[in-house]
């Protein structure tokens, strides 16, 4: 520990490139988005399936986000994104490789839940602007918030910068203004990566757990990638098939349907002057279902409640 303590002061080797730690910082912005865009497609395929992951995406982001960046801070003491280029976090000023429980547990607050929270937030303020711009009222404390927000957001954008600079300047050992606050830096992650044969799995030297963990490691990895190459197809080339929405499955047959197929559901005959129900879809004969509505206002098949103004004409070959 002595011989590596004398590389504490400042260490060009020990310290990554700007490049590194911004693809890090890049990576993890792009999870939001890209898994977002699966969800919507999964959501536009298979609506009555997925279509409450899009109403509750945050909170299943906020959940996914957690497990993950809870996995990687307490196994390799950084987030997924700086463990996938080889980085950790580690405390300012004191000796090399340490990362309390505390640095721990703010960051995971930074890395999950701050995202979560602004998020939602910027939320709300995009909709009582909105409401603002629709000339709904709005109370004097919302107001405030909302032509205070482009300020602060513009400060925080030219500190970020301002820590880029003088990162790369070598005048600062950190470059993202939160870790500063919570005084940590990254390095190179020094741990020996576990690594083992084939030959030895089929020894049994080789716990489960330890497969198994290191196969979701990898899994990870790979996704973070594909991920991230999605986000570029879809910034670049534009022409992704999941930028174009497939159509969702027709809506499934009524029961009653096949029964009364190409009939009046009231004189059971061949319908005069075809008429559907918009509320429920069913064709009936013009004259049956007036009359029908008239004493009781349901679809006489569904029992949904209708009235003439739910009546269409339907045109069909047989119109003379
Ligand atoms: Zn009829």
């Amino acid at each position: 520990m002595a011989a590596k303590g004398a590389h504490i002061t400042q260490n060009e080797e020990i310290k990554p490139s700007l490049f590194e730690v911004l693809a890090a910082d890049a990576l993890d912005t792009t999870f939001y988005p890209a898994i977002r865009r699966v969800v919507d497609f999964l959501a536009a395929a298979k609506p009555t399936v997925f279509g409450r992951c899009v109403q509750f995406y945050d909170e299943l982001y906020l959940l996914f986000n957690g497990l993950v960046q809870g996995y990687y801070l307490q196994r390799y003491g950084g987030s997924l994104a700086e463990v996938f280029y080889g980085l950790t976090r580690q405390s300012m000023g004191r000796s090399e490789g340490t990362f309390t429980v505390r640095e721990r547990n703010l960051s995971f607050v930074m890395l999950v839940v701050l995202p979560y929270v602004l998020r939602k937030l910027e939320n709300l303020i995009t909709r009582w602007r909105d409401d603002l711009e629709n000339g709904k009222p709005v109370s004097a404390e919302r107001k405030a918030l909302v032509r205070v927000m482009p300020f602060v957001k513009a400060v925080y954008e030219s500190v970020k910068l301002v820590h880029y600079v003088s990162y790369l300047a070598g005048a600062s050992t950190v470059h993202s203004p939160l870790l500063r606050l919570l005084r940590l830096s990254l390095t190179y992650h020094a741990e020996e990566e576990e690594s083992w044969s084939l030959s030895e799995v089929f020894q049994g030297k080789v716990r489960i757990a330890t497969m198994l963990s290191t196969a979701l490691l990898r899994w990870l990895e790979l996704s973070a990638f594909f991920l991230q190459f999605i986000e570029w197809w879809q910034t670049e080339a534009n022409i992704g098939d999941l930028s174009k929405l497939p159509i969702p499955d027709a809506p499934e047959l009524d029961i009653n349907a096949a029964k009364y197929a190409g009939i009046c559901p009231v004189c059971l005959q061949k319908p005069i002057i075809p008429t559907a129900i918009s509320v429920s879809g069913y064709v009936y004969c013009y004259r049956c279902i007036v009359v029908h509505l008239q004493k009781e206002s349901k679809c006489p098949v569904t029992k949904y409640p209708a009235t003439i103004n739910d009546l269409i004409r339907v045109y069909t070959d047989d119109d003379s």
